[in-house]
């Protein structure tokens, strides 16, 4: 998957440390720390945490609580994968493919191996919108996806489903750049994104949201994987309160509130616009997004608070999912196509 090229600066330490769980998902998620108002944000497991699934690890004690896996891995060769229409492929894709027995971790590390974790997390990350997948799995729900590392040690996921009982449907989802998009999404085969949107967001253009507040309780904002340099706009009218405050932990920020009396923060930017007192309109160019304070990779970390009560934005924004444009399914549906031949015969998803 081409759009997690998260490559935060893992400390050295972690690299020499460990070869593990741990050193996977530092690699390649963010390594918020996050604001100094956030509890336990500075300890060092907080790069694991901001997995957006530490959802994969299993959290609780029934999660360990060995039950035999069917999950089942081949290696597709590249002989079989049409590997000439995979754009800087270099290495062969591996299918995993498998029937969830009692968590997704073990599903992955059954036989997936020193990647398990890391596969799994940007796995999980694709469902999340409309499942948790470590509460909401079924027995005989099943696993499917192509996946790789690149040279830089990123997971790459290009088509992934995931069969729910829950749902009693199979989830699809298909990496593909919307005409127009700066970034790639997964979408689903009737053209609908996976992803959820925010209206009237703090950015219009970003990879990929990598943590959601319901993911890890002690990291308390929405964070948007974007290039440095991408435009961070108020989704509301508002007054600057605060300017780079605590730049240590928090980087270069803007701190808004919002006419409601909602309090925004806008962490790790790169080139603030806005000073303490201005009034911004609904829209207004705060910054641009960047990759300072405690963060390790470029991303916007975008936080709401009421008095003392930390609020989710997907709970206090108004939530949108896309549909590709009708003149774009036809290339759409080829490459859907394309990417379910990379799948084999998928029996135990469909
Ligand atoms: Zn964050």
């Amino acid at each position: 998957m081409r759009s997690d090229r998260y490559r935060p600066d893992a400390p050295p330490y972690l690299l020499y440390g460990f070869l593990g769980i741990s050193l996977v998902l530092n690699i390649f998620m963010a390594l918020d720390l996050g604001p100094s108002e956030d509890p336990g944000v500075g300890a060092l497991t907080s790069g694991v945490e901001d997995a957006v699934v530490a959802a994969a690890a299993p959290e609780d004690g029934t999660a360990a609580a060995a039950i035999a896996s069917n999950s089942v891995v081949e290696t597709i060769q590249p002989e079989v994968v049409a590997m000439d229409a995979m754009p800087g492929a270099k290495s062969g894709w591996a299918l995993v493919r498998g029937e969830v027995d009692h968590s997704l971790a073990r599903t992955f590390q059954t036989e997936v191996g020193d990647q398990a974790d890391a596969v799994a997390a940007v796995y999980s990350r694709l469902f999340m919108w409309d499942l948790d997948l470590r509460k909401d799995l079924r027995r005989g729900d099943a696993v499917v996806a192509t996946w790789r590392a690149s040279d830089d040690g990123e997971i790459e996921i290009p088509v992934a489903w995931f069969k729910s009982q829950k749902l009693g449907r199979t989830l699809k989802a298909y990496r593909y750049q919307a005409p127009g998009d700066a970034y790639a999404s997964y979408w689903f085969p009737d053209g609908t994104e996976v992803p959820l949107r925010l209206v009237a967001g703090p950015l219009d253009d970003y990879d990929q949201i990598t943590s959601l507040l319901k993911d890890r309780p002690t990291h308390k904002g929405m964070d948007f994987k974007a290039d440095v340099g991408t435009d961070v706009v108020s989704p509301k009218a508002g007054t600057v309160t605060r300017v780079n405050w605590n730049w240590k932990a928090n980087g270069n920020c803007v701190e808004v509130r919002y006419a409601d009396g909602t309090l925004a923060k806008f962490l790790h930017l790169d080139k603030v616009s806005v000073t303490e007192g201005q009034h911004v309109t609904s829209g207004q160019l705060l910054a641009k997004s960047g990759n300072t304070g405690r963060s390790t990779a470029p991303h916007l970390h975008y936080q709401l608070d009421r008095g003392s009560k930390n609020i989710d934005p997907l709970d206090y924004h108004d939530t949108i999912r896309r549909k590709l444009p009708a003149s774009a399914m036809d290339d759409f549906n080829k490459e859907v196509a394309r990417l379910d031949a990379m799948l084999g015969e998928p029996v135990a998803a469909r």
